[in-house]
């Protein structure tokens, strides 16, 4: 018995597109002369990936209906993933990885006389984020899909990804990145589930036939939220979640006023403020910019993604919500979606009727916030005026949460007004702020950082007031990366190489890759992991070669440091000693050196001029460098153009050495360093983030550490003379008198005084010139232990084996277990 337009018995595994390659074959040929109506081989490698894009697609999408269909028959604890950002790259490949079909693929290219890997590389990177904060929350996406957990992300379909840079004579160039023109295959516009959105208007407040007091958000200029969503498959379990993009666009309502004047056309127009909302992304990575159009992105990605979740509830369960907070959770990825606290009140009291209680109750059990900084730059805030303004009911639900917090804050610390001050949601001043994370933290249940280090310092820095109110909240997850895009997929000799002594299972469990450690000691292991590293360098030449012209050598020691450029990341403590070694070799003084190709690349933010000035710095020195004779043997240096996912998956396979060298206490975690780590680089880093978690799986031996630690930081800030430090250091007297001699900037009088100035700054946040000294110490150590290669290698080696616990999948499994209680669903294996 069917109703029209229902479909009343439950989809099974075996209507999905079939997986071997004749059906593959003819589905592509079918996408190709049909769905994208080409007729000619040859035409276009475009024409080709997308007909195989689709090919693929067909597949993801059959499975993504069969996951929904699990998680909608039977009630299903779930978590919605909130982020407005997603770092996904390409995605090709991983859905052929994780689907199992690299060996169909290739039988059906055959047929246009195509490879994959050629094919490949006509996608453009799908770069919805910034950096390590975009990119966890990618990798956090195929763990949980793999651990057949039901997760869904919820985003924001930018237009604009994050921009391409291009270098012009040192100078960052940013260039729009309009990477939907050629269209995007991997998305499925779900028009059926738009939901609306609410800015600007007033509230009122109206007394019901109870004589209840309600109130209602009127006149407002509201704003649709269309969904795309994009399947995630799981690593061959035929689970595929999905992370839904909402596109914003006007509705069909025209401004009244405009028309009767004759205004058509500029109504008309007007429509599109409404599509500025998901236009682009912004490049800021850890710091806010404070623009009016952030906080609408935010709060249009919070009301759509919490509306859908309440939708979807109601078409099961009705609108009834006692037992909503059982089967919900909304994982905050930072503050960034923070407003959401205050919209699951909105849509509970308002639209859905509860009482304060009742809705304080359910969000309080359904939220939980991840912190990824402790930089104050990058702590949100937005003016109360903005918010009255653009969202005045979340305004005033805002005021009453805060209200109702500083009564328990007054519990807590009796007569105590500084406390109140210090805690309160709203900073007070001559233009008062509401504080994000504090928002967050009130209204979560979890409160996590991002590795031990740095979930300890929220405890005792931070957040330390809030701690002591509710101890039980706090806890530590430390970051991972998914093993399969990060080491099958990236660097799939070394994959194969691994498999062929311990087998395949590592890929879905990583803690079995420290099984390879037992070949630790097998000359022929060693061999063939030395030739596979030898391949990955010469691949990585072939990329420094194109894009900046600069001639890598694969026998000299891969140094290499690939992350955003921020001063807290020390892009300038590389450069400067990249100039000591220089000054060494001009000076013939080569004791202990090996030769070196070092690598920098990464993004500054558009407005950040100093880290713009470091890149120009890089570049200055690369070109000096590489242009002087006498260097060439020693030293190569380049800056690489555009860093992103795609780069990364060719940089990391072919580091020997891996920058991580913040200043203690500044970086959260970082994943580059544990993507390097998976591919057998070594590392030389602080003690910062999750390197200390790293240090301690490896052992010290096979780790290059230096510099300040965090318990002598402050001891350190308090005593800092940039000018004591050097002028006891003859070595950063002559890198210091090099750079003001003008040596890489001859033709650019004083470019670079404000980072000399810096350099002699007693009140330098980055403490540069303390960590050089250690700093250069411990490259020197770096040196000898790559003049002994068979001993290098099997660092090399113990690296790998001991990256296992560094998986997103132990993030995710953490996350399951203490956060989120998630079951996994069935799969077709496990039936
Ligand atoms: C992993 C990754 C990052 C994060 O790198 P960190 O070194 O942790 O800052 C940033 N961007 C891209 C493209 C990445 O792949």
């Amino acid at each position: 018995m069917t109703t029209s337009g229902t479909v009343c018995h439950p989809v099974d595994w075996q209507d999905a597109p079939l997986l071997d390659s004749e059906t593959l074959a003819d589905d592509l040929a079918r996408h190709f002369h049909y769905t994208l109506g080409r007729d000619k081989v040859g035409e276009s490698q475009h024409y080709l990936y997308q007909a195989l894009a689709l090919t693929i697609r067909d597949r993801l999408v059959a499975r993504m209906r069969q996951t929904r269909n699990v998680t909608t028959s039977v009630p299903t604890r779930r978590v919605a993933y909130l982020s407005l950002e997603f770092l996904i790259g390409r995605s090709l490949n991983n859905a052929i990885l994780n689907l199992d079909m690299a060996a169909e693929v290739s039988a059906a290219l055959a047929n246009y006389c195509a490879e994959l890997e050629h094919i490949a590389s006509a996608e453009h990177d799908a770069g919805l984020g910034n950096g390590g904060l975009g990119r966890l929350a990618a990798c956090f996406l195929d763990s949980c899909a793999t651990m057949a957990l039901p997760v869904t992300g919820y985003g924001i379909r930018y237009e604009y990804g994050m921009f391409n840079q291009r270098i012009d004579n040192g100078q960052q160039i940013e260039q729009p990145d309009h990477w939907l023109r050629e269209g995007h295959p991997w998305e499925l516009p779900a028009p059926d589930k738009t939901v609306r959105v609410k800015f600007f208007g007033h509230v009122d407040i109206y007394r019901d036939h109870q004589g209840r007091e309600h109130r209602q958000w009127l006149d407002t200029q509201d704003v649709l939220a269309v969904p795309y969503d994009v399947p995630v498959p799981g690593y061959g379990n035929d689970i595929v979640n999905t992370l839904r993009l909402f596109k914003s666009e006007a509705t069909d309502e025209f401004d009244l006023g405009e028309f009767n004047a004759g205004g058509y056309a500029e109504a008309v127009a007007q429509k599109n403020l409404a599509e500025q909302i998901s236009m682009v992304l912004y490049p800021n990575d850890s710091s806010e910019n404070g623009k009016e159009l952030r906080l609408r992105q935010q709060y249009f990605l919070c009301s759509a993604a919490l509306q859908d979740r309440l939708n979807q509830w109601i078409a099961i369960k009705g609108a009834q919500f006692t037992d909503f907070a059982d089967y919900h959770v909304f994982q905050l990825n930072d503050t960034h979606p923070s407003i959401a606290v205050a919209e699951l009140m909105r849509l509970l009291i308002d639209e859905h009727c509860l009482s304060w209680d009742d809705a304080w109750q359910i969000t309080t059990r359904t939220m939980a916030y991840t912190n990824h900084t402790l930089l104050p730059e990058a702590l949100e805030k937005w003016s109360v005026a903005l918010m009255q303004r653009l969202l005045p009911r979340l305004m005033q639900i805002i005021y009453e949460i805060n209200a109702r917090f500083l009564i328990l804050v007054a519990k807590q610390w009796p007569g105590c007004a500084q406390k109140q001050r210090a805690l309160s949601l709203i900073e007070e001043g001559a233009n008062p702020q509401v504080r994000m994370a504090y928002l967050a933290i009130v209204g979560s249940y979890s409160v996590n950082g991002v590795a031990a280090l740095h979930s300890r310092l929220l405890k005792e820095q931070l957040f330390a007031d809030f701690y002591a109110l509710w101890p039980q909240k706090f806890n530590n997850k430390t970051n991972g990366v998914t093993p399969r895009r990060w080491l099958s997929h990236c660097n799939p000799e070394l994959a194969q190489l691994i498999t062929a002594k311990i087998g395949d299972d590592w890929v879905k469990d990583f803690a079995h890759i420290n099984r390879i450690r037992r070949y630790y000691d097998d000359d022929s292991f060693i061999a063939a992991w030395q030739k596979v590293k030898q391949a990955n360098k010469a691949r990585l030449c072939e990329l420094v070669q194109q894009r900046c012209a600069v001639q890598f050598d694969s026998t000299m020691l891969f140094d290499v440091q690939v992350k955003r450029i921020h001063e807290y990341k020390r892009q300038l403590l590389n450069i400067l000693h990249v100039i000591h070694l220089y000054r060494r070799i001009c000076d013939g003084d080569t004791q202990g050196m090996v030769p070196r190709c070092v690598l920098i690349g990464g993004k500054a933010a558009p407005g950040y001029d100093m880290a713009k000035r470091i890149i120009k710095l890089i570049c200055n020195v690369a070109n000096t460098i590489n242009d002087d004779p006498r260097a060439k043997a020693w030293l190569r240096v380049a800056f690489l153009p555009n860093y992103n996912v795609t780069a990364m998956e060719t940089i990391c396979p072919g580091a020997d050495l891996s920058e991580q060298i913040s200043t203690a206490g500044k970086e959260a975690s970082g994943t580059g360093n544990m993507k390097f780590m998976m591919n057998g680089a070594l590392t030389i880093g602080t003690l910062d983030g999750a390197n200390v978690e790293m240090l301690e799986a490896l052992g010290g031996e096979h780790f290059f550490t230096f510099g300040a630690k965090i318990e002598q930081i402050d001891d350190i800030r308090r005593h800092y003379s940039a000018r004591a430090i050097i002028d006891n250091d003859p070595q950063l007297q002559k890198v210091i008198a090099l750079l003001q001699s003008g040596h890489f900037n001859l033709c650019e009088p004083n470019i670079f005084a404000p980072i000399i100035n810096l350099l002699y700054d007693d009140s330098d946040p980055w403490l540069t010139c303390y960590d050089f000294a250690s700093y250069c110490q411990a490259q020197q150590a770096v040196s000898e232990a790559y003049q002994d290669p068979k001993h290098w290698t099997q660092m090399s080696i113990l690296n790998t084996a001991a990256s296992g616990q560094f998986s997103s999948d132990r993030t995710i499994a953490q996350y399951s277990e203490d956060i989120w209680q998630l079951q996994a669903m069935p799969t077709r294996q496990g039936e």
